[in-house]
């Protein structure tokens, strides 16, 4: 195993920048919000459902309950710094990647997987009701593992 602790940097605070980001986006930057952003945008872009953020959230001793999670992961939402994409009734992940695209949710590992907007192509759709405009087209495709 190759020790790294000589090449090691500290890795830069994002506090600053989370802080920025609720502002713009209108929410107050309270402690927890900031904590939950850490954990949400700390990284590459992902998909979480509102109880592996909890889990996450007590893991790195973010003292929250599911129902802050919830209510934190909505108002992210309305405020446009996440996506929300239902897969059933009673589950949805919320994803830090905004732009258009679509996913496939593999089922067995519940799980979604980013699918490009360019590879899904419709060739008809029908028009909105009269006095609408569509916002955006959601297409989970669902899989999972074959047998055998
Ligand atoms: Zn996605």
């Amino acid at each position: 195993m190759v020790d790294r602790t000589e090449t090691a940097k500290p890795v830069p605070s994002r506090k600053p920048c989370l802080t920025a980001v609720l502002r713009m986006a209108g929410l107050r930057p309270t402690r927890q919000r900031i904590a939950l952003a850490e954990l949400l945008f700390g990284g590459p872009h992902r998909h979480v459902s509102a109880e592996e953020l909890h889990g996450e959230a007590l893991t790195a001793k973010v003292n929250v309950s599911l129902a802050t999670i919830y209510n934190t992961l909505h108002q992210f939402h309305e405020a446009g710094l996440l996506r929300e994409v239902p897969v059933d009734a009673s589950r949805s992940y919320f994803d830090t990647d905004t732009s258009d695209h679509h996913h496939f949710y593999v089922e067995d590992e519940q799980r979604m997987i980013d699918i490009p907007a360019a590879s899904v192509v419709f060739n008809t759709m029908p028009h909105p009701p009269k006095g609408m405009t569509v916002t955006h087209v959601d297409v989970v495709i669902r899989v999972r593992k074959q047998q055998g």
